[in-house]
């Protein structure tokens, strides 16, 4: 395992930085990837302005330490990204989901390649609403995240488990079987050049975060998963991300856990300036 980040120090001793496995390459682990999901939140006129409240609230500092990321709804897609290339923002831009195929009779779906036309970077796919409410399987969750590394993008392939799993001792079986599946079929440099986000369902939009040991516990176990489904190489790679009630006092002691390399913000990624002191966690570590 890489050795554990210091807070705002990048130690050179980290082992796979953008490592590159068959010749892709993943992000680098030392720059934590911090991405906003709006959810159904903010219209277009809105999220022009929160867009442009974030990147006037962070520093140029900001972007050297972290990589930034906004997903706002399919309709302001377009609006954010002109935002964004106009005024040289150098905020990533994200989609939430996307369909499997590139087109057909899918009414109320938006393929990747739209996504990609738009210059989407991220594409969340498995979040714990979708596999809930909308009932995804990971199977279905796996064609998603191969369409979107199609079309060039990088899915931020979504794991975790209920409360229920958890107070019966199946965390750990639960996150590995959503892996397995979700990631099913891809080679270790696709698996690389991928996100996962470790989100725990009793953690999202409750206030309630995995204390950092426990958030630290679950992503060190889904790195063994996927260091014995793809090779130690991915797994060192793989950017592994922790979501689920991430605030700004909480942020950097969860971003210190040697195997968390970002996070995925709900809730308080709808306001730009407290999203912005998440972003400039070590700003405010001990
Ligand atoms: C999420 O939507 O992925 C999430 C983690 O939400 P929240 O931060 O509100 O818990």
């Amino acid at each position: 395992m890489r050795s554990r980040r210091k807070t705002g120090d990048k130690t050179s001793t980290e082992a796979s930085d953008a490592a590159s496995v068959g010749g892709l390459e993943g992000g680098s682990r030392s720059r934590p990837l911090i991405c906003g999901n709006w959810k159904m939140h903010h219209n277009h006129f809105e999220a022009i302005q929160n867009v442009q409240k974030l990147a006037y609230a962070l520093s140029s500092e900001d972007h050297q330490h972290v990589e930034v990321c906004v997903h706002p709804p399919f309709t302001d897609l377009r609006s954010v990204q002109t935002v964004l290339q106009s005024d040289d923002i150098p905020i990533a831009l994200g989609a939430q989901d996307c369909h499997s195929s590139d087109a057909g009779a899918f009414t109320g779906e938006v393929s990747a390649a739209m996504l990609a036309k738009l210059d989407v970077t991220y594409v969340i796919v498995g979040h714990s609403e979708r596999r809930g409410l909308f009932g995804e399987s990971s199977e279905v969750v796996n064609a998603k995240a191969r369409a979107v590394m199609r079309h060039g993008m990088t899915p931020i392939v979504c794991v975790g488990e209920t409360l229920e799993q958890r107070r019966a001792g199946q965390a750990r079986e639960v996150v590995s079987q959503q892996i397995a599946a979700s990631l099913s079929g891809l080679d270790a440099a696709a698996v690389v050049g991928s996100v996962l986000a470790y989100e725990p369902v009793w953690a999202i939009g409750t206030g309630e975060t995995a204390t950092p040991g426990d958030a630290q516990d679950m992503c060190a176990h889904a790195r063994a998963e996927v260091a014995q489904g793809w090779g130690s190489r991915a797994a060192e790679g793989l950017r592994i991300l922790y979501g689920g009630s991430v605030k700004p006092f909480n942020a950097a002691d969860l971003m210190e856990q040697p195997d968390i390399d970002g996070a995925l913000v709900g809730g308080a990624s709808l306001d730009a300036a407290e999203f912005a002191r998440i972003v400039n966690h070590r700003l405010y570590a001990a």
